[in-house]
């Protein structure tokens, strides 16, 4: 907060400011009330916190701030500062300590939730509403500790497999003898990584988990999958419980400190959060260096895939216009790397649109606790997006994708939006 020199370069960044042009809903006057609050000069009053609250958390702010100003981890300890102050019914406090406390904090129970949703989406009694959600698949993607062997290692028949270590099923990626060999460059082969299964994308979006690891195989890495893994808890900082975000890091870190290598995420939003580590737990002594060490092997898929590390077999012929995702966008910087990849799939026409580094309006659970500022975002995006005229939408994050998903299934738009990892693993597919 400090560090704000209120030079205004952030607002014509900040969608919120953009919807609306008030300072109270940009940055920098976001920064001045949250300071005032701790410097004791205002009080935390209904206006505030509906400013406060309607902060994204997109960090484009912070990607165009000259001074350092780091909006993530300042809205992080604002809101759970303030969360006493906010006024809740009893049933909003009691789903949130049903979402946050109890749901999110063990995989084995958003699991069975998960696997109800997926037999009431089959039940035929959805509404059209309800059709907006994704399409819970069978199989989850549930971590054991296995760990894969990569497919260019195992045809030169010099990998050990651990005995009991999981292939992967048949059907599921495992590539065939003879399989587009020589195609693959060395370079990475036999690098260890271990997958970040998160806990959306393990369930209602496992298909692209899956993807992912067999993606990651293909290019040569031997994956693990560390059993006791989680949500990495950005819900939960994001949401004022900051508490509960750090019970969730802390077993995040412990589940992956007996692997090594790099810690690969699909999810941008996650991947931000695990990154964030580091800061979160800087002052935690007994913390603090595990909590760095993890942070520091953290990777975004697109960081790890060199463009022609993989043996891409197939085409996908069309205009594709590649989303940012603002937390791989501002928060990991990170826009060259997926559109590289991207480039390496014959017959794709990467298109650039109009506001590109400009929320879709997704932001975690915002469309649900922010409807208006998020459906606004998302027509203003889905509005650059068509004029572009593209056939594909490609993202790296499930919020994003969700969000445009719904949006252009609004709209009876035959564009389809896919994760990056997907497109990979088509190209790449045998
Ligand atoms: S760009 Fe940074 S220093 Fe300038 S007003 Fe915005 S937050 Fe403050
Ligand atoms: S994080 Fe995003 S929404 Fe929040 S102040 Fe910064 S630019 Fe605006």
């Amino acid at each position: 907060m400090l560090a704000c020199i209120r030079c205004g370069l952030c607002l014509t960044s900040c969608p919120t400011y953009v919807l609306t042009l008030h300072e109270s809903e940009g940055p920098r006057g976001r920064v001045g009330m949250a300071r005032a609050v701790a410097e004791g000069h205002l009080q935390v009053t209904p206006d505030l916190l509906e400013h406060e609250l309607n902060c994204l958390v997109c960090d484009a702010c912070s990607a165009v701030c000259p001074a350092g100003v780091h909006m993530d981890p300042l809205q992080v300890v604002l809101r759970s500062a303030i969360e006493p102050e906010i006024h809740r019914s009893w049933g909003e406090r009691l789903l949130r300590r049903l979402v946050f406390s109890w749901l999110f904090m063990d995989m084995a129970r958003f699991r069975v939730l998960a696997r109800l949703l997926w037999l009431y989406q089959r039940s035929g009694v959805r509404s059209e509403a309800e059709r907006l959600l994704p399409e819970v698949p069978r199989r989850f993607f549930i971590p054991r500790g296995e760990s894969y062997p990569s497919s260019v290692r195992r045809r030169s028949a010099t990998a050990a497999v651990p005995a009991g270590d999981g292939a992967v099923p048949a059907g599921d990626g495992a590539v065939p003898a003879g399989d587009s060999a020589g195609l693959v460059p060395e370079g990475d082969a036999g690098s260890q990584v271990s997958i970040f299964a998160g806990c959306v994308m393990s369930t209602a979006l496992a298909d692209i988990d899956r993807a992912t690891l067999r993606v990651l195989l293909r290019a040569g890495f031997t994956v693990r999958n560390p059993a006791e893994q989680g949500c990495c808890g950005a819900l939960h900082a994001h949401g004022g419980d900051l508490r509960g975000a750090l019970a969730l890091a802390r077993s995040c870190i412990s589940a992956f400190e007996g692997s090594e290598g790099p810690i690969v995420v699909n999810s941008a939003g996650c991947g931000a959060m695990l990154k964030d580590y580091a800061h979160h737990f800087r002052s935690e002594p007994s913390w603090a260096e595990r909590a760095r060490a993890f942070a520091a092997r953290v990777r975004d898929l697109s960081e790890v895939l060199s463009p022609g590390a993989l043996p891409v077999v197939h085409g996908v012929d069309g205009r594709v216009v590649y989303q940012d995702a603002c937390h791989l966008l501002h928060a990991q910087r990170i826009s060259r790397q997926p559109r590289e990849l991207l480039s390496c799939v014959p017959g794709v026409e990467l298109v650039e649109i109009d506001e590109a580094a400009l929320c879709c309006g997704s932001a975690g659970i915002y469309n649900l606790t922010n409807p208006v500022q998020s459906r606004q975002l998302q027509q203003r995006k889905l509005d650059h997006v068509l004029a572009a005229e593209p056939s594909l939408i490609v993202t790296a994050n499930p919020g994003c994708l969700l969000q445009l998903r719904a949006g252009l299934v609004e709209r009876r738009s035959p564009v389809q939006v896919k994760h990056l990892a997907e497109i990979l693993d088509e190209a790449s597919a045998p």
